[in-house]
């Protein structure tokens, strides 16, 4: 039995000009929903809004970056006004850097969790008010495999991941009086742009490419989730395997990515 339905529902997906958030809004507008998508490229946005208009949905494009508080306003503002209010924040926007962490650059650290982290907890924040005035709101943040497991050569990322994984537990656990759901999504690799725009590379992805699933296969699984109220998915087999394995033997996954380092 669905816990909520997508139709009419008003919606913000941060990161959607291209990969998982991209096709996450365009599968929201499939079904019905109405959105606000914000990232930095503009015209990537507005392909996105001709090809969701032109099936007849609706979307407002905010292009900026999200580390901007005045852009994350900007996002809030227009749920506010073109849709009356807001039941889905999809946190999804996210960056990596590669390589040891005796080559990086401390910067990337700070870029890293700017954009992964303190940019999802704001958005959080600033989107609070409405989401608690929305029809069985729920906040979905997109984490990844490596916010469960550690890997070599993405310690930046991996961090900002896990915490992305604290911080929705703990709100989770605030926000059910409201009641407000709170959906962790854990890819794993899944074909996008990520891979290109890395921020800085010094070393090579410590995770099989030849996995990878698509964007599209990992929206329809998250909307799917927010749909059926669930708490945490992995759209990912092998990720799901990693998982289990370094919770019944963390050692010997310890030693498996000491090979990959
Ligand atoms: P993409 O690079 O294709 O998409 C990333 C999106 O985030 C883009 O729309 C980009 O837009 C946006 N973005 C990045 N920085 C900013 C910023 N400062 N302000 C606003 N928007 C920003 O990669 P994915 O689709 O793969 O990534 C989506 C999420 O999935 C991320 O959180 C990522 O960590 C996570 N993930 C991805 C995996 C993978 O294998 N692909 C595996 C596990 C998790 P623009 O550049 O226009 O600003």
């Amino acid at each position: 039995m669905p816990k909520r339905k997508i139709k009419e529902s008003r919606a913000i997906v941060t990161g959607a000009s291209s990969g998982i958030g991209r096709e996450i809004a365009l599968e929201l507008a499939r079904q019905g929903a109405r959105s606000v998508v914000v990232a930095r490229r503009k015209e990537r946005l507005g392909e996105l809004a001709d090809q969701i208009t032109a099936a007849g949905g609706q979307v407002e494009p905010i292009a900026g970056d999200i580390t901007d508080p005045a852009i994350r306003q900007k996002a809030v503002d227009a749920a506010q006004s073109r849709f009356g209010g807001l039941d889905i924040l999809v946190n999804n926007a996210g960056i990596g850097a590669l390589g040891r962490f005796e080559e990086a650059d401390p910067k990337r650290l700070r870029q890293v969790m700017e954009v992964n982290f303190f940019a999802l907890v704001e958005m959080t924040r600033l989107a609070l008010p409405l989401l608690k005035q929305g029809t069985n709101p729920i906040v979905v943040n997109v984490s990844s495999i490596l916010g469960h497991r550690g890997t070599p050569h993405n310690c930046e990322y991996c961090a900002s991941k896990f915490a992305v994984q604290g911080f929705s537990e703990s709100i989770r656990a605030e926000f059910a009086r409201h009641p407000i759901d709170v959906l962790v999504v854990s890819p794993g690799t899944t074909t996008t742009e990520f891979f290109d725009n890395v921020i800085q590379r010094t070393g090579e992805p410590s995770w099989p490419e030849h996995t990878a699933v698509t964007a599209a296969a990992v929206a329809r699984e998250t909307v799917r989730a927010i749909r059926r109220g669930r708490h945490e998915i992995i759209p990912y087999r092998w990720g799901k395997v990693l998982c289990w394995l370094n919770r019944l033997s963390p050692g010997l996954v310890d030693r498996i990515m000491a090979r990959y380092a």
